[in-house]
């Protein structure tokens, strides 16, 4: 009997360890596909000014819905384009995407805005990737200066010689760099003194304890002060709530980004909140419409 329901118990394991890998190889080439007939889009999320509430740049995030089941969130399939190797061709739609964005609204008189992307380890570990950089900002036309890269800091920290060297490439082309998560890994100070980034941002599981929580207060205090040593801006993500912002403010942080001022948007509504920061700056935390 114990030996019998050993063996279903077996069986049941086996069968959703089949079910799992099965479905990770269907969203794969579901996901391949979607690259190629360009079923991917990005969302925009506003980041602001601490100090006076001014639009400084936005972070373009990567969106995909799929025809069958909808949309299907970042975690999952940025975890699964790593480890397949498409997140390669993936990051250079986003960038392609964004700097073209970047660039219409460029031209619209919209700005001046700095879009963040994402790169994964695996794009700056690429020989090529600092001229495909180049090449693209070639192409669409966007100034440099427009653009910026997010690197997390598990990654810089895991391959610390070998960041520092591609980054000073891209850094070489005028793009601003951010290290993304930051507080989460083990960031060596030794390293992150090196490395040519101009800020970092605030792991959201931080902030989320935000303002009572006191250990995540006393690290959030202490990564404002370690990134204003290194002559860096700090930037909050996952600002949900007002007094968040303002506890952030009076430690003197630079920049935060978060539901309180408004989630991941579309195009339209991201045109919208640059033209309305235009024409009202100083005005930054009116809250708009959701559209996750
Ligand atoms: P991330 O780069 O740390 O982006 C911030 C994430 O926090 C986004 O999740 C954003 O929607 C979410 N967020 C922003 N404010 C708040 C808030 O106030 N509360 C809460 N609960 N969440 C907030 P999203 O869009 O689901 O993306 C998840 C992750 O997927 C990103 O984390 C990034 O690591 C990755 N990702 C997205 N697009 C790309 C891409 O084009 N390339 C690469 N390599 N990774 C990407
Ligand atoms: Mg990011
Ligand atoms: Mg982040
Ligand atoms: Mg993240």
């Amino acid at each position: 009997k114990a030996k019998e329901e050993g063996r279903d118990q077996f069986r049941f394991f086996e069968a959703s360890l089949m079910a799992k890998a099965r479905e990770k190889l269907f969203l794969e080439a579901e996901l391949r596909a979607a690259l190629e007939r360009g079923e991917l889009f990005l969302h925009y999320q506003p980041q602001f000014s601490l100090a006076d509430g001014r639009l400084v740049g936005s972070e373009a995030l990567a969106r995909w819905r799929h025809a069958e089941r909808g949309m299907i969130p970042p975690d999952k399939f940025i975890a699964i384009a790593e480890e397949c190797g498409l997140i390669v061709p993936l990051g250079e739609w986003a960038l392609r995407a964004a700097c073209r964005q970047g660039e219409e609204w460029r031209r619209a008189g919209l700005g001046p805005h700095r879009i963040a992307v994402n790169m994964s380890g695996l794009q700056l570990e690429r020989a090529d990737f600092v001229a495909t950089v180049a090449r693209i900002l070639a192409e669409t036309g966007l100034p440099p200066d427009w653009l910026e890269l997010e690197v997390t800091e598990t990654y810089v920290m895991r391959q610390p010689e070998k960041s520092a060297r591609a980054l000073e490439g891209l850094r070489a082309l005028g793009i601003a760099l951010s290290i993304d998560d930051f507080g989460a890994g083990q960031s060596s100070l030794a390293y992150l003194k090196r490395l040519p980034v101009q800020s970092l941002k605030i792991d959201r599981s931080f902030i989320t304890d935000l303002p009572f929580g006191e250990n995540e207060a006393a690290i959030t205090r202490a990564i404002i002060a370690l990134g204003h040593s290194l002559h860096l801006k700090v930037l909050a993500e996952g600002v949900e709530t007002p007094a968040q912002a303002d506890f952030l403010r009076g430690l003197g942080c630079d920049q935060a980004q978060g539901y309180f001022y408004s989630r991941p948007v579309d195009v339209e509504n991201m045109q919208k909140i640059l033209r309305h920061m235009d024409a009202a700056p100083g005005a930054g935390s009116d809250q708009t419409e959701p559209s996750r």
